[in-house]
C-alpha cells in the first residue's frame, strides 16, 4: 500500500492563459509573434520606455468577463487595474499591470467529472493582467525578446479543491475546452500560451487545516502537470510519514528526469507593493455592457452535453466525449443537421469509434481533414437503408477520410454495396463451403462455433458486402440441406 493512503491530497490551480486578441493589452503592438524574428512587435509602452501611457484593450477585457461568467462568476460594477512591482530582467518597466483586490471575477465554479462523479471546483478570482518578456539564456550571457511583453494574460485562480491529480488534469481538461469554446484562447500548453502552477499540499485524513503548501512550477503539458503532482503526492507523504516537516516552498518541475526541486523557500509572504495603476483610470462594469458581453456567448460544453443527451439520445458518457472539443461537437451538431436527430445515435457512435481512431491516428482535429458532415450522414443514411453493411462501411469511411470522396461514389466504385441479390450471396455461401470441408464436418459433428469461422470466411470472400445475419442463416440451411 502507498504511504499516501494515510493524507489526504490538496490542490489548488493557477492558469494563466494568453488571450487571442489581435493587440496587446496596453498598446497597439499586434500579438501574433510566435513565429517571428525577436524584438519587431515592440513600442515605448510594451518596451517600457518613460512617459509612454498604457491604454487598455477592450477585447482583453471582453475576453475575461465572457470566461467569468462562464465560470459562473460574479462580475463587480467597479474594477480597476494595479501594479505589481517586483524586478526581474524580463519585466521591462520595473513592473506589472495586473488586478490586484478587485478583479474582474470572483467567488465562481467549474464541474469536473471524474470516475462518473460530478464534482464542483471552486474558482477564486479571474483577473487580467500582461505577459513578460523572454529571456534566452545562452550560456554566459543571455538574450532577451520583448515581442511577447505586454500579450494579455488572464490568471484563473481555483479554490483547494482538488484531491487528486486526476481530478487536476480533468479541471485542466474542462478549463481549456472552455477557453476554446470562448474563443479566447488558444489553449495551447506546448508554446506556452495556456500554462499552470499548482499549490500541492498533503494532511492526514480527517485534518481541517491545510498542510504546508508547495508550489509546482515549470510544467509544459498536461502530462506533466499529472507527473509531477503524482510525484510530490508521494515524495510529501514519505516525508510526513518518516516525521519529518514540509516548508512552503517553490520547486521546478524537471520533465527528464521526471523530478521536482527545490527553487526558492518562502519564509515570508513577497511584498509586490500593490497599488492602483495611476496611468489607467479606474473600470466600471455597467450591466448593459455586462450583458451585450453575455449575449455574443456559444453554447457552453455543459449545455450542449445536456442537449445531446435529450433531443439525440446519446448516452451521457459519449455526449461528454462529444462536447471535450468545439470543433467535433460542431461537426456532430452539422452531421445531424444533415441526417435528421433520429440518426443521433449512430452519428455519434461512428464518431466516436472509427471516426475518432482515424483522426487520433494522423492526430488531426476533425476540421482539418477531408471528412465532411454530409458525408458522414450520408454513410449513416446507406448503412440504415441496409444498402451498406457495417464491415464495407467500414472500408468505404476510410477512403472518405482519405480522399474526401461521398461514401456512395465510393460504395460503387469499390462493388462494396450490400449483396442483394439472394443467388449471389448462395454462390459465394457454396463456395465457402466448399473450401473449407474441415470446418463443415467439424459443424455437423455439434461443433457450433465452426459456423462463426466460416461466417468470418464468407465475409471475406464477399468483401465485407454480406449482411452477417443472413449470411450466418444461409450457411447453416445450406449446410442442413447438402446433409438431408
Ligand atoms: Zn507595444
Amino acid at each position: 500500500m502507498s504511504v499516501s493512503c494515510s493524507y489526504e491530497t490538496v490542490i489548488g490551480l493557477e492558469v494563466h492563459a494568453q488571450l487571442l486578441t489581435r493587440t496587446k493589452m496596453y498598446c497597439s503592438c499586434a500579438t501574433g509573434y510566435q513565429d517571428e524574428a525577436p524584438n519587431t512587435h515592440v513600442c515605448p509602452v510594451c518596451l517600457g520606455m518613460p512617459g509612454s501611457l498604457p491604454v487598455a484593450n477592450r477585447e482583453a477585457i471582453q475576453c475575461t468577463m465572457m470566461t467569468a461568467l462562464a465560470l459562473h462568476c460574479e462580475l463587480p460594477d467597479h474594477t480597476r487595474f494595479d501594479r505589481k512591482n517586483y524586478f526581474y530582467p524580463d519585466l521591462m518597466k520595473g513592473y506589472q499591470i495586473s488586478q490586484y483586490d478587485a478583479p474582474i471575477g470572483r467567488a465562481g465554479w467549474l464541474d469536473i467529472e471524474v470516475d462518473g462523479q460530478t464534482k464542483r471546483i471552486g474558482i477564486t478570482r479571474v483577473h487580467l493582467e500582461e505577459d513578460v518578456a523572454k529571456s534566452m539564456h545562452m550560456g554566459g550571457y543571455s538574450l532577451i525578446d520583448v515581442n511577447r511583453a505586454g500579450v494579455p494574460l488572464m490568471e484563473t485562480v481555483s479554490e483547494p479543491d482538488m484531491r487528486s491529480p486526476e481530478e487536476a488534469r480533468e479541471y485542466l481538461v474542462r478549463l481549456r475546452a472552455l477557453l476554446r469554446y470562448l474563443g479566447v484562447s488558444t489553449g495551447n500548453m506546448e508554446e506556452g500560451s495556456f500554462r499552470c502552477d499548482a499549490n500541492i499540499s498533503l494532511r492526514p485524513v480527517g485534518a481541517t487545516e491545510f498542510g504546508a503548501k508547495v508550489e509546482v512550477k515549470n510544467m509544459n503539458s498536461f502530462r506533466g502537470v499529472y507527473r509531477a503532482l503524482k510525484y510530490e503526492q508521494e515524495r510529501q507523504a514519505e516525508v510526513l510519514s518518516a516525521g519529518g516537516t514540509l516548508r512552503q516552498e517553490t520547486r521546478g518541475w524537471l520533465d527528464a528526469e521526471g523530478v521536482t526541486v527545490l527553487q526558492r523557500t518562502k519564509e515570508f509572504a513577497e511584498d509586490y507593493r500593490y497599488f492602483p495603476e495611476p496611468d489607467l483610470p479606474p473600470l466600471s462594469l455597467d450591466r448593459d455592457w455586462v450583458a451585450s458581453v453575455e449575449a455574443r456567448m456559444p453554447e457552453l460544453p455543459d449545455e450542449r452535453r445536456a442537449r445531446f443527451a435529450s433531443q439525440y439520445g446519446v448516452p451521457t458518457q459519449d455526449a461528454s466525449t462529444l462536447v471535450s472539443s468545439r470543433p467535433f461537437a460542431d461537426f456532430f451538431d452539422e452531421c445531424i443537421a444533415a441526417a435528421g436527430p433520429a440518426r443521433g445515435r449512430a452519428v455519434s457512435n461512428w464518431l466516436l469509434g472509427d471516426v475518432s481512431r482515424l483522426i487520433n491516428a494522423d492526430g488531426v482535429e476533425i476540421c482539418d481533414c477531408p471528412l465532411t458532415p454530409g458525408g458522414v450522414a450520408s454513410l449513416v443514411d446507406l448503412i440504415e437503408r441496409d444498402v451498406l453493411g457495417g464491415p464495407a462501411a467500414k472500408t468505404v469511411l476510410e477512403q472518405m477520410y482519405r480522399t474526401g470522396k461521398a461514401p456512395d461514389v465510393i460504395m460503387q466504385e469499390l462493388n462494396l454495396g450490400q449483396i442483394r441479390s439472394s443467388d449471389e450471396l448462395l454462390t459465394a455461401v457454396r463456395q465457402v463451403i466448399g473450401d473449407n470441408p474441415k470446418a463443415v464436418a467439424d459443424y455437423r459433428a455439434g461443433k457450433e462455433q465452426s459456423i462463426t469461422f466460416l461466417t468470418g470466411q464468407l465475409m471475406r470472400l464477399t468483401r465485407g458486402r454480406a449482411d452477417p445475419a443472413t449470411a450466418r442463416r444461409l450457411l447453416v440451411e445450406e449446410i442442413q440441406r447438402a446433409e438431408g
